[in-house]
C-alpha cells in the first residue's frame, strides 16, 4: 500500500512501508526461543547453599513463567520495579525473565555498594519487591527500615535453608513460587517498554539510573553474539563471572540462551581457585570478567601449575586490561583474549578487540599492541572523538579526544532525570573517557577525563603508565594519579601494590618504564601500599586515592 503524506513543501510525498510482520523485540522471546530450540541445554550453577545445581533452558522458562504469574498474584504490574540483590545463579536468571515477562522492571542492585548507596538507589527506584540471596540477608535486615517502598523480601532459597529473619514479609523463594503454576502468557508489552534498571556506581556524584528497554537488551545481545564479538554458538559453554548486577552481565544472560550456548553460573565464589575449579570442571569455552578476577586466576595458575584446556577465549573489560595479562593468557595458556570496553550507559558493550586481517601480524609484539587496545565497534555502535568544544577530531591513532557514542542500546536519558539533556546535537552521549582512534578503527582509552594527568599543558595517560608498571615482576597492581606541582600543574605519582613476598624498588620500577614512555611521562615518585581502593565494579577508586594523597609532596617540587 502506498500512503500519501504531505511533504515539507506541502506537496504530496510517497511513503512506502515495508510489509513484514510486527514482531516486537521482547526479552522473554529469548527464553521462549532457548526453550523451544535448545530446551535440553544445560544451565549449571554453583548454588549459594553450596552444591552445584543443574537445570535446562526448558526448565528455566517454565519457572520464569511461574515467577511472572506469582508476581502478578502479589499485585506487581507493568512498570513496577522489582529489585534483585543476588549472585549469578539459575534463580536470579528465572527472576529476571519472570519480572520482565509481566512488563515489570528488574532492578539489579550491586551488593558491593555502601549500604547508604543501596538505600539511596532503592528509594530512588521505589522498588516494590526485593529478591535476595542468603548472603545478603544480614545486609538487607540492616537497611530494611529505611526502604519504605519494599513490600516483600523473597529469599532465593528453599524452606529448608530459610533463616530466621527480621525482614518484613519475608518468604523463601521456592515456597513463594509453589503458589503459582506455569500456565501463564507473557505480557504483550511494547518493545520500547522498560525491562531493566541499573545504576552507575557513581564514582562521582549521585548514582544515576540507566533504564534498559526490551528492544535495547535484545539488540545488544544480538550484537554481542556476533562472530567478531563474543562469537557464541551451541558449541559454547559460557561462564559469566561478571555479575548480573554489573551492567546486565555484559549481555550474557540474554546472549547465551539466544545462541543456544550452555550457561554456567558461578554463584558467590569468584576467587581464583573457585573460578579455576568451575572453568575446568564444567569445561567452559567462553568466559568474561573484569581484570581483577583474571589477576587472581593467573596467580592461582602460577601457584598450582594448572592449565585451561577447554577455554577458547576470554573477554576482559570494565577496566583497561594490561598487556601482560593478555600475553599470559595467550602465550602461557593458549587462550585468546578479547579486550572489551563499555559502560552501564551502553548496555554495556561498546567495543571489542578482535583482530581484523589488516592488522594481523606474525610478530607477537605487534599483535599485542593491537590486542591491548579497546578494539573497534560492532554493528549498532557509532562513535567519534571530539575536542572540548565538540569539534570532531581525526582518527589518526595519536589525537586524544572525548569519546562519544550513539546507538540503539545507548542511554538517551537517566531515570527520573528526564529533563536533563545528556546527548549532543548529533545525538551522541559523552562517555567521559578520553581516547584515540586509529586508521584501522581501533580505539585506545587513555583515561577517564577526570583521571587524565595534565602536565605543562599536555596530557599524560595514567592507564598507559599503570599497564606498564604491572608488567614489572614485583608489582601486583598499580595506580597513577596526578599530584599538584607548582611548575607543571600536575605530575604523575605511581602507587604500587607488591606481589606476595616481593619488595618493588622505586628505581628498578621506573627504569622498567623508561624505554617505553616519553621522558616527561616518567612518574616523579613511587610509593608502595598494601592495597588499592576499588569501586563496586572493580575499578581503582581514583577519587579516594587523590584524597589520600592530597597533601603528598613530590621530591621534584623543590
Ligand atoms: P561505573 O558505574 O563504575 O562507571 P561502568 O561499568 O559503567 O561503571 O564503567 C564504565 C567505564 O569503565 C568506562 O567509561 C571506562 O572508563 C571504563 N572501562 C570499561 N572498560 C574499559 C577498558 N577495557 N579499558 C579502559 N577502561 C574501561
Amino acid at each position: 500500500m502506498v500512503l500519501r503524506q504531505p511533504g515539507e513543501n506541502g506537496r504530496g510525498r510517497d511513503l512506502m512501508r515495508g510489509l513484514m510482520q510486527e514482531w516486537p523485540l521482547l526479552i522473554h522471546k529469548v527464553i521462549d526461543y532457548a526453550a523451544a530450540e535448545h530446551g535440553g541445554r544445560a544451565v549449571l550453577s554453583r548454588s549459594v547453599e553450596g552444591p552445584m545445581h543443574r537445570t535446562t533452558y526448558r526448565e528455566v522458562r517454565a519457572r520464569s513463567l511461574r515467577v511472572a504469574k506469582r508476581l502478578q498474584l502479589d499485585g506487581i504490574a507493568v512498570g513496577d520495579r522489582v529489585a534483585t540483590l543476588a549472585w549469578n545463579t539459575w534463580r536470579h536468571l528465572e527472576a529476571w525473565y519472570g519480572i520482565a515477562g509481566i512488563g515489570a522492571v528488574y532492578h539489579t542492585v550491586n551488593p558491593r555498594l555502601f549500604a547508604d548507596q543501596i538505600v539511596y538507589i532503592m528509594n530512588h527506584a521505589r522498588d516494590r519487591v526485593l529478591f535476595l540471596d542468603l548472603t545478603f540477608v544480614p545486609l538487607a535486615e540492616k537497611i530494611a527500615g529505611r526502604l519504605p517502598s519494599v513490600e516483600r523480601y523473597i529469599v532465593l532459597t528453599d524452606a529448608a535453608h530459610m533463616p530466621d529473619t527480621s525482614l518484613p514479609n519475608a518468604v523463601a523463594y521456592e515456597e513463594w513460587l509453589a503458589g503459582a503454576d506455569e500456565d501463564f502468557t507473557w505480557a504483550a508489552v511494547e518493545e520500547t517498554n522498560a525491562a531493566g534498571l541499573c545504576y552507575t556506581s557513581g564514582t562521582t556524584g549521585e548514582p544515576k539510573g540507566v533504564l534498559y528497554s526490551h528492544r535495547s537488551n535484545v539488540l545488544h545481545a544480538m550484537m554481542t553474539v556476533m562472530p567478531d564479538a563474543f562469537g557464541l554458538s551451541t558449541r559454547d559453554v559460557v561462564l559469566p563471572v561478571v555479575p548480573l548486577f554489573h551492567a546486565n552481565s555484559w549481555s550474557l544472560a540474554f546472549a547465551a540462551p539466544m545462541a543456544g550456548s550452555a550457561l554456567v553460573m558461578p554463584g558467590p565464589k569468584l576467587d581464583g581457585a573457585s573460578v579455576y575449579d568451575i572453568l575446568t570442571t564444567e569445561r567452559v569455552t567462553f568466559t568474561a570478567a573484569v581484570p581483577t578476577i583474571w589477576f587472581a586466576l593467573l596467580q592461582h595458575l602460577e601457584k598450582t601449575g594448572g592449565a585451561l584446556p577447554d577455554l577458547t577465549r576470554v573477554a576482559i573489560g570494565g577496566s583497561a586490561c594490561p598487556p601482560a595479562v593478555i600475553e599470559a593468557f595467550e602465550r602461557k595458556y593458549d587462550v585468546p583474549v578479547l579486550h572489551a570496553w563499555g559502560m552501564t550507559e551502553m548496555s554495556p558493550v561498546g567495543s571489542i578487540c578482535s583482530v581484523k586481517p589488516e592488522v594481523w601480524s606474525e610478530d607477537y609484539g605487534k599483535l599485542l599492541a593491537v590486542k591491548a587496545t579497546q578494539g573497534y565497534t560492532p554493528f549498532s555502535v557509532e562513535w567519534k572523538i571530539t575536542d572540548d568544544a565538540g569539534v570532531a577530531l581525526p582518527h589518526d591513532g595519536k589525537t586524544f579526544g572525548r569519546l562519544k557514542v550513539r546507538g540503539p542500546a545507548v542511554a538517551r536519558r537517566y531515570y527520573q532525570r528526564e529533563d536533563e539533556e545528556i546527548l549532543d546535537e548529533e545525538g551522541y552521549f559523552d562517555t567521559g573517557d578520553v581516547a584515540t582512534i586509529d586508521g584501522d578503527g581501533y580505539m585506545r582509552i587513555t583515561d577517564r577525563s577526570k583521571d587524565v594527568i595534565k602536565s605543562g599543558g599536555e596530557w599524560i595517560s595514567s592507564i598507559e603508565l599503570e599497564n606498564l608498571a604491572v608488567g614489572h615482576p614485583d608489582v601486583a597492581e598499580a595506580a597513577v594519579i596526578g599530584i599538584s606541582h607548582p611548575k607543571w600543574d600536575e605530575r604523575p605519582l605511581l602507587i604500587v601494590v607488591p606481589k606476595p613476598g616481593r619488595v618493588p624498588e622505586k628505581d628498578a620500577v621506573l627504569d622498567f618504564l623508561r624505554p617505553n614512555i616519553a621522558r616527561w611521562w616518567m612518574p616523579d615518585d613511587m610509593v608502595v601500599v598494601a592495597d588499592l581502593p576499588h569501586t563496586a565494579t572493580g575499578k581503582i577508586l581514583k577519587t579516594e586515592l587523590r584524597d589520600r594523597f592530597r597533601d603528598y609532596r613530590l621530591p621534584t617540587e623543590a
